[in-house]
């Protein structure tokens, strides 16, 4: 069904090429025969000039994955390697709300370049814009739609000790915040994997789920408000724990509000994140693949119980995993065939 969508896609946006094509050729025609001003010679280098154009426009093609994103899902977008794209930004009503760097991606016959963008989850549905752009500009301005989405809402009550982890001042929290953001804020360059998603555990019990909008009650009678940014499995302490995809492990170690903790890098800028691990199996560097163990479930750093939070980042922003279940991370040939066929 969906390799039929994108076809048709595709071959709506030749047409239209070949449409824009055609009408310059018959204007030049007409004014070669109609311009008994101007020499024929003159005309002919016009004609050739503007031909190789139209050419060149539409060897560098473009294409989004896809057009109608939910707030909290990815968006891949594809363009040919010709564009020297560097970066796609997502603009809602004149703002710039995300924004990804492209990435090559080897393919046999022709590499193009990829870039992952996540619709943030506070997105007001409607028209957005992504911007394409290179190091002299804008590129393309592809018009999406943002689909509609409700989140649910909840409340957790924190007893003194956890109120104090969360809130009071903690140079410590604060270095641990900053290391983790410059991890999830790097773009690198490799494809450690492109396939669909596994989920990390077996269960299918989910104690609280992506997007959540949540209250923090603090025990001082305070409160405070986040948004959830990944999925709870609630599995009892000592559970397997598992890579949902193939990677290199970028964190292994302890966190204060996260407790052991595993990163692992599978796309440039696409991160898994396993919180609250009562006990780690990887080291910093290792090579991982789907279901490969990473340690044991539990409730260590700010965890009111015992539960895994399993956590996709996409440069900088989180992101629903259920999207990156569902299908490829990358769809290198969907994305191939509409860049190139
Ligand atoms: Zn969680």
């Amino acid at each position: 069904m969906r390799k039929e969508r994108l076809v048709r896609e595709h071959n709506k946006l030749s047409t239209h090429l070949y449409t824009k094509q055609q009408s310059l050729i018959s204007h030049f025609s007409f004014l070669i025969s109609h311009s008994p001003l101007i020499p024929h010679s003159v005309l002919i280098l016009l004609f050739f000039l503007a031909f190789t154009f139209s050419l060149h426009a539409t060897s560098v093609r473009h294409t989004v994955i896809p057009e109608n994103p939910r707030p909290g899902e990815p968006v891949t977008i594809g363009i040919s390697d010709a564009a020297g794209a560097r970066y796609a930004v997502l603009v809602v009503n004149g703002r710039r709300l995300a924004k990804a760097a492209f990435f090559t991606v080897p393919a046999d016959e022709r590499p193009f370049m990829a870039a992952v963008l996540s619709i943030p989850s506070t997105a007001r549905q409607g028209a957005a814009i992504i911007s394409i752009e290179g190091d002299k500009g804008v590129i393309r301005e592809i018009a999406i739609t943002i689909a509609e989405r409700v989140f649910p809402s909840e409340e957790i009550h924190l007893t003194p000790q956890l109120s104090s982890l969360r809130a009071d001042p903690n140079p410590q929290r604060t270095a641990e915040s900053e290391q983790l953001w410059a991890i999830l804020n790097r773009t690198g360059k490799e494809i450690y994997g492109s396939g669909s998603f596994s989920p990390p555990v077996s269960s299918t019990r989910l104690t609280s789920v992506y997007g959540d909008r949540r209250i923090y009650r603090y025990s001082n009678g305070t409160s405070d408000t986040s948004i959830h940014a990944g999925v709870d499995y609630g599995v009892p302490t000592g559970t397997d724990v598992a890579s949902c995809g193939a990677g290199k492990v970028v964190m292994a170690r302890y966190r204060i509000i996260t407790g052991y903790t595993v990163i692992i890098e599978h796309l440039p800028g696409v991160y898994s994140l396993y919180y609250h691990l009562d006990s780690i199996a990887v080291a910093d560097g290792a090579m991982v693949d789907t279901g490969t163990f990473l340690g044991k479930s539990g409730a260590t750093g700010l965890a009111t119980g015992p539960h895994l939070h399993w956590e996709i980042r996409v440069s900088g922003e989180n992101t629903d995993p259920d999207a990156f279940i569902s299908r490829p991370i990358l769809d290198k040939d969907a994305l191939f065939s509409q860049i190139y066929n």
